[in-house]
């Protein structure tokens, strides 16, 4: 799809012509569409942007080295999860947005073979560094994947990567097609049934777009940003529309109190 021609009328999750500019903020607009209430933002990142020749330089070594600590707790979380439904030892997975490719290398480690897809330049030159996987920087709608990795995977896993992609209507049905009947594919995103969203919407109808209050913090302009955040119905019509069945559903890895922040899924091929 020509994200730069894009009109985003068009709802990016179902495709009606019922999108309409329903929350400004400072720097974009968040579209809301009327007849399957998405919000996603007015922005793409450009597919095919100029090369730079930004290389890993202590700066950015430093900033991604706060990240993996930050992350070392929900990789093994998420591995957890994938474990009580896929084989480990066994699996041949794929995962999409691998950031620096813990979790690849989980995987790995338990005996499974899993490959990994990572835009970020920078991203892939410090895992071959410092873990010495290769990253793919083909997305999954690539001919490369979708010509050779059809119905080739055990496992497929997004973690919060679909509220990033242009198009995660279709990058979920890329996903799947790379999916074997009774594949298990796993992703996690943040989600818009919080409180603190819904509270956001009203103070911003209410004042007419002066106050977002949180709405800023759900959103990013940045390239990878955050361009769409979902429901977990609306998700669940997504996972469906491609064919998957929803086996397990959850917003935090661990029992809380209060309901966690987080979308969790694990869905089956049929
Ligand atoms: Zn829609």
């Amino acid at each position: 799809m020509n994200q730069s021609a894009y009109n985003f009328e068009r709802c990016k999750l179902c495709g009606q012509p019922s999108a309409t500019p329903a929350y400004p903020l400072h720097d974009a607009c968040i579209y809301s569409c009327q007849n399957c209430d998405f919000h996603y933002l007015d922005v793409l990142d450009d597919e095919h942007p100029a090369p730079t020749d930004s290389q890993l330089d202590d700066t950015s070594r430093r900033y991604i080295e706060t990240r993996l600590n930050e992350s070392l707790n929900l990789h093994s979380e998420r591995l957890k999860l994938v474990k009580e439904h896929t084989d480990l030892s066994s699996t041949t997975a794929l995962d999409i947005g691998a950031g620096l490719g813990q979790f690849q290398l989980s995987i790995n480690q338990k005996g499974g073979r899993c490959l990994g897809i990572e835009p970020s330049h920078l991203r892939r030159q410090y895992a071959a560094e410092t873990f010495g996987i290769e990253l793919f920087k083909e997305l999954v709608d690539h001919p490369t994947w979708q010509e050779k990795f059809s119905r080739y995977f055990g496992l497929i896993t997004l973690w919060d990567v679909i509220e990033h992609v242009n198009f995660p209507r279709e990058t979920l049905h890329a996903a799947v097609k790379l999916l074997k009947p009774g594949g298990i594919l796993s992703l996690e995103t943040p989600s818009r049934d919080v409180a603190a969203y819904r509270l956001s919407l009203i103070a911003h109808r209410l004042s007419k777009g002066k106050f977002s209050l949180f709405l800023p913090t759900f959103y990013s302009t940045a390239r990878y940003g955050h361009k769409q955040i979902f429901t977990h119905k609306q998700l669940i019509k997504l996972l469906n529309d491609a064919g998957l069945e929803v086996i397990e559903l959850s917003h935090s890895y661990t029992k809380r109190l209060t309901p966690g922040n987080k979308i969790i899924i694990v869905a089956k091929k049929l």
